[in-house]
């Protein structure tokens, strides 16, 4: 497989909670690794972020729009930013969130992912091979991949605690609580201690506006 792992998510913390551990597992095993967080607000939070991902070990980027619309200008910039990052993979939000930006996200993601693949926009057009879809604090019902994460929770654990005004929320405990029991629970369903769970979502792969417009062989 080609390319990084880029996962672009809506807000502060959901880079944490939703995939922090496998962020970290890939960074650990040497591989191109990048957050892209579409909004910062309040802005206090920026600092929690980059705190969160240095503890996560992984590059990062912050647009600091004020919200997250599904409109032309920003499927350009995301599209325009996937072109330059060249990502195997992207991880992003569930169209089922409950989070009115979570869903806005991953309709931009979608809609970027498209154009940067169009030879009749890119003269150097990417491809991005893979669609995984994560969870925040809404839960996947049937999830499609597993990753085991029981030596990389640690430092999804730190970057949880860098979100002091998150945390601070929930006195009770919510978000450490909440990330522990869902890398439990999904750890039970594939036979390991700690796991984090994803939808993959199959993308266009062949047709006029992409690079290569016919599948040769299927086996
Ligand atoms: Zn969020």
């Amino acid at each position: 497989m080609t390319g990084g792992l880029l996962a672009i998510v809506s807000h502060p913390d959901d880079e944490t909670f939703g995939c922090g551990g496998t962020l970290a597992k890939h960074a650990s095993a040497g591989k191109e690794v990048r957050v892209l967080c579409l909004t910062c607000n309040p802005r206090n939070r920026r600092d929690e972020f980059f705190n969160a991902v240095q503890s996560l070990d992984v590059d990062a980027d912050i647009l600091e729009r004020d919200d997250i619309q599904v409109s032309p200008e920003l499927i350009r910039e995301l599209a325009d930013y996937i072109d330059d990052f060249r990502p195997g993979t992207i991880i992003t939000h569930l169209p089922f969130d409950y989070h009115r930006e979570h869903k806005s996200c991953y309709g931009v993601v979608k809609e970027a992912i498209e154009w940067a693949a169009h030879t009749t926009m890119y003269e150097d057009a990417w491809l991005v091979e893979r669609l995984l879809l994560m969870e925040v604090n809404t839960l996947i019902p049937s999830p499609s991949i597993l990753v085991d994460v029981t030596n990389s929770y640690d430092a999804k654990e730190k970057a949880i605690n860098q979100y002091s005004t998150q945390l601070a929320k929930f006195p009770w405990g919510y978000y450490p609580r909440v990330n522990r029991k869902k890398a439990e629970l999904r750890g039970v369903q594939c036979d390991v201690e700690l796991a984090e769970a994803f939808i993959e979502e199959s993308l266009p792969r062949d047709g006029p506006f992409y690079l290569e417009k016919a599948t040769a062989l299927l086996v």
